[in-house]
């Protein structure tokens, strides 16, 4: 017989979205069940954030290893054993994900392996190999996130690898052609030219990391420029032959065909919700046309028991976008008044140096109606970048003029991706740029360019004239 299983609240996906939602959710006393078809985790904890930051990690260790004679060290026969670099991420991963499972578990959520279908507004069939089961919920969240983007000219096999089989080749390639510079091509571009992989990037825009500032780009190209990596801008990838142990990439650069020839084409050029077998047509929960499903301030979908977060939902598709989400849904569910605020979602590339953005830049702000302040700081007037021999980068804080009051920050540079949580505590309580320069840091610290920045706001920088 086919029972119904009955529970509060469903979550359909284990991603940062789901399994926060999931927790928050039996937190706020409902009786929760989770869905997942592949891997606990999701896209971040398996194939995405954590597996790529261990890459990066390993492509530092061996690039600082033996480029470091300007520190007067010398390290000689410095080899890769990739093998044992994916045996590291890999455990890495583990911890994470089993981690991950053991919060489930002890929040009392039942986990169940299968795929969900709506079948109606208040039902799931969740099918595995082997069966099928219903499952009736009051309230449902869908967290299903997203997959890359094939295009048809570069169809996916062994050799024309997306993010996913980036990180899991054998070998640190002899040559890769990566078509798009967004945040994953650049960091995994980051991560295997620091491992010895020549590199060609080929970009359609005028510029790498399109979201990011100019300048805040040349920083990185510059530097990946110095490992060998080449990029191509304005180039439009037209199609992949393989060969053996091969492919040859042809591509339209300035109105010119070349070819490129490479061990592996790497394609991310972006990534598309994964909303397209759910049975959302079914059960009324409408899409835009990109394929995102519409929610409200609240993550509730056109149906008024079924919520969406993260990557399947409007917004800048990123871990802590997802987890946040997936908390206000949550708290609505439980009957909070909880709602989104996107004031400050930070967003980082772990490139070197890093980039990392809260709030609005320069230029949004003034398009957004603000009469602006902006101030820089350079890492090469603070002690411990130069004594971390890292002091290429600068900060940026936008300001409110009439009051100094923080709207939004910039940083690229060493430990961008930890400072930027400062600023966006600054953006959230609503700090002014005096209350950042009258707050003590610690000497000698990253975190001093935060404090000298927001002196630069108010003129009265120490360190620099
Ligand atoms: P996902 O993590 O995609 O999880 C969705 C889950 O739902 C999957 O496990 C999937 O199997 C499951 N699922 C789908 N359909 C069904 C179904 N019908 N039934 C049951 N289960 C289903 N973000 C950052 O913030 N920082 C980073 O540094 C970062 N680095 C990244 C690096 C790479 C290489 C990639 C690819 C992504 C990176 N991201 C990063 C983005 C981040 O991974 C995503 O924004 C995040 O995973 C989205 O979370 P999510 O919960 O929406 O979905």
């Amino acid at each position: 017989g086919d029972f119904a299983n009955e529970v509060d609240t469903l979550v359909i996906g284990s991603g940062p979205g789901g399994y926060v939602a999931a927790i928050r959710a039996a937190q706020l006393g409902q009786k929760v069940t989770i869905v997942e078809k592949g891997e606990i985790g999701g896209v971040c904890l398996n194939v995405g954030c954590i597996p790529s930051k261990a890459l990066i990690s390993a492509g530092h260790r061996y690039h600082n290893a033996k480029h470091s004679e300007d520190m007067g060290i010398i390290a000689e026969k410095v080899s890769i054993n990739f093998d044992k670099v994916q045996e590291w991420k890999a455990s890495v991963v583990k911890k994470l994900t089993g981690g991950v499972e053991g919060l489930l578990k002890g929040n009392k959520i039942e986990i169940v392996r299968g795929e969900a279908y709506f079948a109606s507004e208040n039902s799931v069939r969740i099918m595995d190999e082997n069966s099928a089961q219903t499952y009736n919920f009051k309230n449902c969240i869908i967290a299903t996130g997203s997959r890359p983007i094939e295009i048809p000219a570069f169809k996916y096999t062994d050799r024309v690898i997306n993010s996913t089989g980036a990180l899991a080749l054998k070998d640190v390639p002899k040559k890769m052609v990566v078509i798009g510079g967004g945040y994953i091509g650049i960091e995994l571009t980051g991560a295997f030219s620091n491992m010895g992989t020549e590199i060609v990037v080929l970009e359609g825009g005028k510029q790498i990391l399109g979201g990011f500032e100019k300048q805040m780009a040349t920083l990185v190209e510059r530097r990946l420029k110095k490992n060998g990596v080449q990029f191509k801008m304005g180039a439009m990838a037209k199609g992949v032959e393989e060969s053996e142990n091969g492919v040859k990439v042809t591509a339209e650069v300035d109105g010119k065909e070349e070819v490129f020839e490479a061990d592996y084409c790497l394609v991310t050029v972006g990534r598309k919700p994964n909303t397209d077998e759910l049975g959302l047509e079914q059960v009324g929960v409408e899409l835009s046309d990109r394929g995102v499903v519409k929610i409200d301030k609240q993550c509730r979908t056109s149906v008024s028991n079924i919520f969406a977060i993260g990557d399947i939902v409007e917004g800048p598709p990123l871990a802590h976008k997802a987890s946040y989400e997936g908390k206000i849904a949550a708290e609505v569910i439980a009957g909070e008044k909880s709602e989104v605020d996107y004031l400050a979602i930070p967003a980082v590339v772990f490139s070197e140096p890093e980039l990392a953005s809260v709030g609005y830049d320069e230029a949004g702000a003034k398009e957004a109606g603000f009469d602006v302040k902006a101030a820089k700081f350079p890492f090469a007037a603070n002690g411990r970048a130069l004594s971390l021999n890292d002091a290429d980068g600068f900060m940026k804080l936008v300001t409110r003029k009439e009051d100094g009051l923080v709207i939004g920050a910039q940083i690229a540079g060493p430990g961008a991706s930890d400072m930027i949580a400062e600023l966006g505590l600054a953006i959230e309580t609503g700090m002014t740029a005096e209350d950042i320069a009258l707050t003590i840091h610690a000497h000698p610290t990253l975190g001093e360019i935060t404090m000298e920045t927001a002196e630069v706001v108010l003129g009265t920088p120490i360190h620099i004239v």
